[in-house]
C-alpha cells in the first residue's frame, strides 16, 4: 500500500520574509516543503529600527527558520531562476516542486547568520551612542522610524533626515506625511525635503555631507534608509518573465496565483496588488496561499479556492517609544494612541504568536 508520505506533494516556498516564513510553517506537515532563503533566519522587520537603539530587541525579531519551521527543508541560498519543474539556486541546486510560492518581498544584503544580524545591530547602537549627530538618508518608513528613535532615546542628538521627494512617507496619505513632519520638527530632527546626498563621493570617516541642494551637512554618522529592491530580479530571465509589471512586481489573480500559472503563487510586498506593502497583508496572503494549496494538495476543485481581496488604505509608522502615525480608511491620527497599538512592542510579540514561535525556546 502507498504511503501517505509516498503522496505528499512538493512545495518550494522562496523567501523566507514573514509571508514565506509564515506560508511554510503553515504547509510544513502537509507536504515536502522547501523554503529557500539567503539568511538563516527571518526578521521582523517592523522592529529593526527599535533594535539600533536597543540591541537586545532583536534577540526576539530575529528568529532561525529552524525555530518554527521544524519539518521541511531549509537552503540557505539565493533562488536564481525557475523552470516549469524545478527551482535553481544560487548553490547550484536544482529544487523540484509540484507547487512553489515566491515570496521574496525585498533584496536586502543583511548578514545570513543570525549571530552576524545581531552584532550589527550592536554595531549600529555603539555608532549612534558614540555619535554628537546622526544623519538618515530617507523618509520612508525606515528613515522616519529611524530618526524618530533617535530623537526619542537620544534628545541631545542632533538628527538630520534627508527625503528626496517633497514629503515624508509618501507611500500614505498628505495628512500623514504632514502631521508626522511636525512630530519629528517638534523633536528637534532637521528635515530636509525635496532633495537627495552625494554618497559617491563621501569617503568613510568623512562628517562632512553635500545635499543637492548646495546644502552642507555636519554627521558624525549616517544611515542610508532608502532603495532597497524588490526581489524579482531573478525572475527576469525565467518562466515567469512575463508575469512581471514593468515596475518588477508579480501579477497575481485572486486566488494569489502567478498571472498565466496554475502551480505558482506569489505572496507578500512583491505582489501587484494595489493596497499598501504590509506584512500584515502578507500574513493574509500566506494564509490564503496555505488554504488553497492544501484544497488542491488534497484533491479539492479549483473552484472552491479561497480569494483574496485588496487589504484597506492602512499603515501605521512608529515615531519612537510611546508615538506613532496612524492612516485608516476612516482618519489620520498622530500620537499615543496609535503608538500604544505599535510602538512599545513594534507588533513583535503578536507576529510570534502568529508564527507559533514559543518564546520561551529563547529563554524570554
Ligand atoms: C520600517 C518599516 C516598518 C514597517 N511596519 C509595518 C507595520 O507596522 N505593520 C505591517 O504590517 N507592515 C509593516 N512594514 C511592512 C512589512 O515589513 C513588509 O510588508 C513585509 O516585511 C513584507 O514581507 P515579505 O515576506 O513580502 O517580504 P520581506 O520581508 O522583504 O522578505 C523577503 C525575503 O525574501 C528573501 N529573498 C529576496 N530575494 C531572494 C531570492 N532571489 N531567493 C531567495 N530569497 C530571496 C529575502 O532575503 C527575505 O528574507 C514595515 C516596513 C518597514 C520597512
Amino acid at each position: 500500500m502507498a504511503s501517505k508520505v509516498e503522496k505528499k506533494s512538493k512545495v518550494v516556498v522562496v523567501g523566507g520574509g514573514i509571508a514565506g516564513a509564515l506560508l511554510a510553517k503553515s504547509l510544513q506537515f502537509h507536504a515536502d516543503v522547501v523554503l529557500i532563503d539567503p539568511k538563516e533566519y527571518f526578521e521582523i522587520t517592523y522592529a529593526n529600527l527599535r533594535a539600533k537603539v536597543e540591541p537586545s530587541f532583536a534577540e526576539r525579531s530575529v528568529v532561525k527558520h529552524s525555530d518554527y519551521f521544524t519539518k521541511g527543508r531549509i537552503v540557505v541560498a539565493y533562488a536564481s531562476g525557475v523552470i516549469e519543474t524545478e527551482v535553481l539556486t544560487s548553490n547550484g541546486e536544482c529544487i523540484p516542486y509540484d507547487y512553489l510560492v515566491i515570496a521574496t518581498g525585498n533584496d536586502d544584503s543583511y548578514p545570513k547568520s543570525r549571530s552576524k544580524r545581531l552584532e550589527q545591530y550592536q554595531e549600529d547602537f555603539a555608532n549612534i551612542k558614540s555619535a554628537d549627530s546622526v544623519l538618515v538618508i530617507g523618509g520612508g518608513s525606515t528613515g522616519v522610524e529611524l530618526a524618530g528613535e533617535i530623537a526619542v532615546d537620544f534628545p541631545e542628538k542632533k538628527v538630520t533626515l534627508v527625503h528626496k521627494n517633497t514629503r515624508l512617507l509618501d507611500f500614505m496619505g498628505q495628512k500623514a506625511s504632514s502631521k508626522t513632519l511636525d512630530w519629528l520638527v517638534s523633536k528637534n530632527v532637521k528635515v530636509i525635503l525635496g532633495q537627495t546626498v552625494d554618497l559617491k563621493s563621501h569617503q568613510d570617516g568623512d562628517k562632512v555631507y553635500k545635499t543637492s541642494g548646495g546644502e552642507t551637512i555636519i554627521a558624525d554618522c549616517h544611515f542610508f534608509c532608502a532603495g532597497i529592491p524588490l526581489g524579482t530580479k531573478w525572475l527576469k530571465e525565467s518562466i515567469l518573465r512575463d508575469a512581471l509589471t514593468d515596475g518588477g512586481r508579480v501579477m497575481v489573480d485572486q486566488h494569489l496565483r502567478v498571472k498565466g500559472r496554475k502551480n505558482i503563487f506569489a505572496i507578500g510586498d512583491i505582489t501587484d496588488i494595489p493596497e499598501i506593502k504590509q506584512g500584515l497583508f502578507a500574513m493574509q496572503h500566506a494564509n490564503v496561499t496555505a488554504k488553497n494549496l492544501k484544497l488542491l494538495m488534497y484533491g479539492g476543485k479549483e473552484s472552491k479556492m479561497a480569494t483574496y481581496k485588496a487589504g484597506p488604505d492602512m499603515a501605521i509608522v512608529s515615531l519612537g517609544r510611546k508615538d506613532a502615525v496612524m492612516q485608516s480608511p476612516m482618519s489620520t491620527m498622530i500620537g499615543r494612541i496609535p503608538g500604544f497599538m505599535k510602538s512599545s512592542d513594534q507588533f513583535v510579540g503578536k507576529t510570534r504568536k502568529q508564527m507559533g514561535i514559543d518564546a520561551s525556546c529563547f529563554g524570554l
